[in-house]
């Protein structure tokens, strides 16, 4: 399995799109919104912005979230802009996402009647995107827990992180979590150390990313139950021989849960920002019911759709989600009682 390679959300506007599916992720941002709102309210320094007010979306997927954000963004700096009586300036707005990201579906749901300029920027985000100094607000949801790539040691077999039998690092091995954590570690001051050079004065940089709450054991974590639930259901037909355990042991998934003293610590280490605000909302947890364990299973499915489509079949990946669905269904509990933790943050750049 190459171990740096892109995992863009499912395309299109079918059932089983990311369009279709993201509620979930709705729902939090709706929550955000207003500490998004406060945020430009308080911090953003208009006087040193002009015109044009740049933002761009990290991750910003096929939507319709990232244009609901790009709207509410837009709208608290106008506010802000009125409350100073500065003329309205020109807004640009760019949508980021890996190349392979359905910018289509993207572009074409782009309000007629929008009130900025857009483009698309293709590529990573732990990497420059931009020219120096250019962004007014930077801001990324649902996207910063996914590594740039698998923990190298994760897939190779003499290594004391192999990951044997395991999709993710939930109920694994020290020497694996530790192999996750290392690489978000690097992954997320790559990230700040790309946006300081791009932040333009007076601007910030906002994220809202799905972690796990201060002193919570990996596994009762919500997001790892669920990535566990799916290794042993893959696990489980490997061991009926519909499968080669090979694939299980290569399969990995390119995600950490940081908790919010993980993420303090990092962007304390990287140096380039003050955390303005950081709030902790709490994950919205799905009723045991038929439905939200359906609507659960196709979320999961959506997000990691891409990670295991280089190794499984189609027809193997229906029948993983079908079991999958069903273990849900069964045991409810599985997901409703887990804990999240939904970190949102604020960063403003340190004066050199
Ligand atoms: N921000 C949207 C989408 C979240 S889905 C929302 O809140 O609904 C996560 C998105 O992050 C995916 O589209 C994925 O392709 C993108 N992503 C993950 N890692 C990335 C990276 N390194 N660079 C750019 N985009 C990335």
């Amino acid at each position: 399995m190459d171990s740096s390679k892109a995992y863009p959300m499912k395309g299109g506007d079918g059932i089983s799109s990311y369009t279709k599916n993201s509620s979930y992720q709705k729902s939090l941002s709706d929550v955000a919104m207003s500490l998004i709102s406060d945020a430009v309210a308080e911090k953003l320094d208009v006087l040193a912005c002009g015109t044009p007010f740049r933002i761009a979306d990290l991750g910003c997927s096929i939507g319709p979230n990232t244009l609901i954000v790009v709207e509410n963004i837009i709208k608290s700096v106008q506010l802000k802009y009125d409350e100073y009586s500065f003329p309205t300036p020109e807004f640009q707005v760019f949508f980021n996402d890996h190349a392979s990201n359905d910018f289509n579906t993207l572009f074409k749901t782009l309000p007629s009647n929008k009130h900025y300029h857009a483009a698309g920027v293709p590529g990573s985000f732990y990497t420059r995107l931009f020219p120096r100094a250019s962004l007014h607000v930077i801001h990324s949801s649902f996207a910063l827990h996914w590594l740039s790539k698998v923990p190298q040691g994760v897939i190779e077999k003499d290594s004391r992180a192999w990951n044997k039998g395991r999709l993710h690092y939930g109920g694994a091995d020290n020497e694996v979590v530790m192999a996750y954590r290392e690489q978000h570690m690097k992954d997320v001051d790559g990230f700040l150390k790309a946006r300081a050079e791009e932040v333009a004065s007076g601007g910030m940089v906002v994220v809202l990313v799905p972690g796990r709450p201060n002193g919570v054991p990996h596994l009762e974590c919500i997001g790892n139950v669920l990535f566990e639930v799916l290794g042993c259901c893959l696990l489980a037909m490997a061991k009926e021989g519909k499968i080669e355990e090979e694939k299980v042991d290569s399969l990995n998934i390119p995600i950490y849960y940081s908790s919010p003293n993980e993420l303090e610590e990092i962007v304390d280490r990287n140096g380039c920002f003050r955390i303005e605000k950081m709030e902790v909302m709490p994950h919205i947890a799905e009723p045991e019911t038929k439905d939200a364990a359906g609507r659960l299973a196709m979320g999961v499915r959506v997000g990691v759709e891409g990670v295991l489509k280089g190794c499984l079949q189609e027809e193997t990946i229906d029948e993983l989600f079908e079991s999958y669905r069903k273990r849900l269904e069964q045991v409810p509990s599985l997901y409703s009682s887990g804990g999240a933790a939904i970190i949102f943050l604020v960063l403003a750049k340190k004066e050199s």
